[in-house]
C-alpha cells in the first residue's frame, strides 16, 4: 500500500532556478505571449520554450469562471503553486509518526454511513475527500470533481507483519540478538587484537549496496547460538506463511523450544536497534527504521483509489 514513501526534493522556486537566466533578461522574457494549450489559464504571461508558462509577477490570477484549462477533455482549475525542477529522489518507508501527520482524520470505527450521511471517523469520513456531488471536502473544500483525496490512518491495537517486508524482517530478526537487539558477532576486540567476527561484520557493512548488508552479515550471524552482549540463546528463525516460527535448542524460563514470533515481539525487537546499528545493517534511520517494517499504523487509503466491490 502507501507505505513506501518517495520524498522528491526540488529546487525551491523557479524563479530560484532561473536567477541567473533572469538576470540577463533571456529572450522568452521579451514579448511574445503563450501559445501553449494552456493560453486561457495564464492570461498575461510570458511564453517559454519547453515548460509550462507562469504568470507574470504581480499579475492578478484569472477568475475561476475563466481560469479552466481544457486538455483531452478534462478541466483543470488555475493554481498559483509554481513550476518546480525535480532534483532527487528518496525512498523509504513511512513511520507511525509520518503517517499519522500527513492523515486527515483517525478512523475509529468500521461504519460507513448513518440515515445517508457519513459517520465521522468512519471509512467514508468526509475529510477523506469528496464523492457525493452534493457534498463538498471537509478537508480542502473542493466539491468532487476538484479534491484529489486524503489518507487518514487507522491505530492498530497490536503491531502487525506487513507482508511485503515479512522476508526482509525475517533477515534482519537472524542478524541480531532475540533479547537485546545487539548485532550478534559484533563483540569488541580484546587487547587490541581483531577478532575474526569484527573483520568478516567490518566487511559486510562496506557494502556499496545497502541491501546486501543484511545478506552478507547473515553468513556469521547464523552460526551464532548465543549473544556476545547478553549471552542469551538464539533461535532458528524460520517463515511460516504469513508469520514467523522460531526454534530454540532448548525451552527456558522465558520462552518455549519452539514458538510463533508475534508482531509485537518482533517490533520490540526491531525497535531496539539503535540508530547506527540500523546503518550498519542498511537502513538510513532517517528514511526507514527497521521497526518501521511492522506495520501499528494502517493508512486509510481515500474512497476515490479504493477498489470496487
Ligand atoms: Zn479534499
Ligand atoms: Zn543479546
Amino acid at each position: 500500500m502507501s507505505v513506501i514513501i518517495l520524498t522528491v526534493h526540488t529546487s525551491s522556486t523557479l524563479g530560484q532556478s532561473n536567477r541567473g537566466s533572469r538576470e540577463k533578461t533571456p529572450s522568452w522574457a521579451a514579448t511574445r505571449l503563450c501559445e501553449s494549450p494552456y493560453e486561457p489559464l495564464c492570461a498575461g504571461a510570458r511564453w517559454r520554450p519547453a515548460t509550462a508558462c507562469l504568470p507574470v509577477q504581480g499579475a492578478a490570477p484569472p477568475a475561476a469562471s475563466e481560469s479552466a484549462a481544457t486538455m483531452s477533455g478534462v478541466s483543470f482549475r488555475y493554481s498559483e503553486a509554481g513550476v518546480r525542477k525535480v532534483r532527487r529522489v528518496q525512498f523509504g518507508i513511512l513511520g507511525p509518526e509520518e503517517l499519522k501527520a500527513s492523515s486527515v482524520c483517525n478512523i475509529v470505527t468500521d461504519r460507513t454511513f448513518e440515515n445517508g450521511k457519513p459517520i465521522p471517523g468512519g471509512l467514508m469520513d468526509p475529510a477523506l475527500g469528496a464523492i457525493d456531488r452534493l457534498l463538498n471536502c471537509a478537508s480542502c473544500g473542493m466539491d468532487s470533481s476538484e479534491c484529489p483525496g486524503h489518507f487518514g490512518h487507522l491505530e492498530l491495537t497490536k503491531p502487525m507483519y506487513h507482508v511485503s517486508f515479512l522476508n526482509t524482517t525475517l533477515k534482519v530478526l537472524r542478524c541480531v540478538c532475540f533479547s537485546c537487539s545487539a548485532i550478534l558477532g559484533d563483540q569488541p576486540a580484546e587487547d587490541g587484537k581483531a577478532n575474526p567476527d569484527g573483520v568478516r561484520l567490518a566487511a559486510a557493512t562496506r557494502k556499496k549496496n545497502p541491501a546486501q548488508r543484511p545478506r552478507a552479515m547473515l553468513d556469521f550471524a547464523k552460526t551464532k547460538k548465543t549473544c556476545w552482549s547478553c549471552s542469551a540463546p538464539q533461535p532458528n528463525f524460520k517463515r511460516d506463511g504469513l508469520t514467523i516460527a522460531a526454534e530454540f535448542k532448548e525451552s527456558t524460563d522465558d520462552h518455549e523450544r519452539k514458538m510463533e514470533v508475534q508482531p509485537e515481539r518482533a517490533h520490540s525487537i526491531l525497535k531496539g536497534i539503535t540508530d547506527s546499528d540500523a546503518l550498519r545493517l542498511g537502513f538510513n534511520p532517517i528514511y526507514a527504521r527497521p521497526e518501521w517494517m511492522v506495520l501499528t499504523v494502517l493508512p486509510i487509503p481515500p474512497p476515490h483509489v479504493r477498489p470496487a466491490v
